[in-house]
């Protein structure tokens, strides 16, 4: 560590740790309890005045999870998923904050978080073999372990419009949105952009508003969720062989399940493509995903199914200009399929105007709304619903400096860089949970945070039975993975759009598939290198 480093480091009131964990949702909660089974001496730190992670911070009208409740869920105490009673099939944020809540208290978590406290540096100290960690609040702790647990969608993406200052009325991002709500009864409010946040929130803003103007870049796919109350005899039916329904998940490609089609499109007649979709449709959002094995890597089969989906865009809404700018031109799934509820029908009322502006992009925000090619748009309040700096953002507020004060960030310039999206070389002892590199975002989170909270832990514990003191990642190996995630990526079709997943939505940010394409082997991969000793890894007495 330099001079200069260690002075940005205080050395008052050093507060000792076997591990920081960076992040209370629910990696950092999962990691808490693991690492204090293990008998560690473990703290949260969390910059939020609450746990819960990215469901903390979007509480945007009609926030819910597009996975099944039943799902969407852990999976590592089975007392725990069989006393918790979920409400609806699809949890409602507020609902999954109880959720969190309660295992909180379940596992008496809450004297090892510490809240309203941002970790904002974390220095490997060489000598030492420890990592040095500032918080906002002026602490400093010294760990063995630094495990990031901050999320792959938690650092928000307001982009840097023109005038943003000097909007007259409020402005929101949904990732950032108001504790008390917001009421927008009466008033004019645009919504930008228009992913899964956005398909949330429009159709409950524009039941409020007196006028919605959403500002369309790029149309999505949305298949209706069909939430409703959780069946009680359903809920037993699954509680009662829950082991079946999670393996059977943990087998798929997006590690829940979808109940896949073995079969190919390009096989199937045209009356049973348009069968299986419509049994897609009934059974509801990202249940799409599973219509035919071969939606994500036969171009063609990916063009006539989500042709089936733009057909139903122009049966749900009325003015069939409208419902052609609804439809969205790019490949079925390489955006994140959105799962609605009256999605498109909202277009239909009288109170709600789309802008295309896909080829003008918005010029400026002028103190009474938006200037849109040439043309001014006047608002109350302005959504943005623009989306995450994903997957590396959050990591990267953190000023981390590892061996000779490399910055992790700086080593991410040209797009992160790590050995199965948990580790990065030269940083070491230092973990990421669902960091990029991993299935994380393509998968149910909360099982893919699982598995990876389960290898660290399992990983600290092999460290102290066979007197290691640290764990890296190797320069080789993380070369070797980079281009495998590259590679698999490459073999289908998520990366054939500008979609977050490649960082695409951020101007500047590196054009990177960040996200590891399939779980089941994944988990194979990362159980073979546990086998084989942490191949790998260089391990260090
Ligand atoms: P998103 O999918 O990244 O969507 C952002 C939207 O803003 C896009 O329509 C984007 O257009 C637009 N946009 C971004 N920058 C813009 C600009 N400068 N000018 C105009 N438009 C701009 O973000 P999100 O909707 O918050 O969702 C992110 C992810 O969070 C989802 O994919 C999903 O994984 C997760 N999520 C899940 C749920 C759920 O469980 N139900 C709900 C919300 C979010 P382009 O497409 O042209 O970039």
């Amino acid at each position: 560590m330099s001079a200069t480093q260690s002075t940005i480091i205080s050395k008052t009131s050093v507060r000792t740790l076997d591990a920081i964990v960076v992040g209370a949702g629910f990696a950092g909660l999962y990691m808490l309890h693991s690492l204090r089974k293990l008998g560690l001496n473990a703290r949260i730190y969390e910059a939020a005045s609450g746990p819960g992670g990215t469901w903390f911070w979007n509480r945007y009208p009609g926030a819910r999870c597009d996975i099944p409740s039943l799902q969407y869920s852990y999976q590592f105490s089975d007392d725990l998923q069989q006393e918790w009673e979920w409400a609806e099939r699809y949890a409602s944020q507020p609902e999954i904050l109880k959720y969190v809540e309660h295992v909180i208290e379940r596992f008496k978590l809450r004297p090892d978080i510490q809240f309203n406290t941002r970790v904002q540096a974390a220095h490997l100290d060489e000598a030492a073999g420890r990592w040095q960690i500032q918080t906002s609040t002026g602490e400093t702790v010294s760990a063995k372990f630094c495990i990031m647990a901050t999320g792959c969608l938690s650092s928000t993406n307001v982009p840097d419009f023109k005038g943003l200052d000097s909007f007259r009325g409020k402005f929101y991002h949904t990732g950032q949105w108001p504790h008390e709500g917001v009421d927008f009864t009466g008033q004019r409010v645009a919504v930008i952009g228009t992913g899964s946040s956005a398909v949330q929130s429009i159709p409950l803003i524009a039941a409020q508003a007196a006028q919605l103007t959403v500002f369309q870049r790029t149309a999505n796919f949305s298949v209706p969720a069909h939430n409703a109350p959780l069946d009680p005899a359903e809920q037993k039916r699954v509680k009662a062989n829950y082991d079946e329904l999670r393996t059977a998940g943990k087998n798929q490609l997006l590690a829940w399940d979808i109940d896949p089609n073995a079969k190919l499109a390009a096989d199937a007649t045209p009356a049973e493509i348009r069968a299986e979709c419509e049994r897609r449709w009934r059974m509801g959002g990202l249940y799409f995903y599973g219509v035919f094995a071969d939606l994500l890597i036969n171009p063609e089969s990916n063009r006539v199914l989500a042709e089936f989906i733009r057909d139903k865009i122009h049966e749900q809404v009325k003015d069939p200009a409208v419902a052609e700018l609804l439809s969205p031109k790019t490949v079925l799934g390489c955006k994140r399929i959105c799962a609605d509820t009256d999605y498109f029908q909202t277009y239909n009322r009288e109170n709600v105007l789309l802008v295309d502006i896909s080829k003008s992009g918005i010029d400026e925000i002028t103190p009474q709304g938006l200037r849109v090619g040439g043309r001014d748009y006047a608002f109350d309040a302005i959504v943005f619903a623009t989306g995450f700096d994903a997957m590396t953002g959050s990591i990267n507020r953190v000023d981390v400096r590892g061996r000779h004060g490399q910055k992790l960030k700086d080593k991410w310039a040209a797009g992160p860089r790590t050995y199965l999206g948990l580790s990065s070389a030269g940083f070491p002892n230092f973990f990421i949970i669902s960091g990029p590199g991993s299935p994380s975002v393509l998968t149910c989170m909360i099982t893919s945070i699982e598995q990876h909270v389960e290898f660290i832990t399992e990983c600290i514990d092999y460290l102290r039975k066979h007197r290691l003191a640290h764990i890296e990642a190797t320069v080789e190996a993380e070369n070797r993975w980079v281009e495998h995630v590259n590679e698999v990526a490459g073999s289908t079709l998520f990366n054939s759009c500008s979609s977050w997943y490649l960082g695409a939505n951020v101007p500047g940010k590196p054009r990177i598939f960040m996200p590891y394409v399939g779980f089941p082997p994944y988990v194979a991969k990362c159980n073979e290198i546990v086998a084989k000793g942490y191949e790998g890894f260089a391990l260090t007495a």
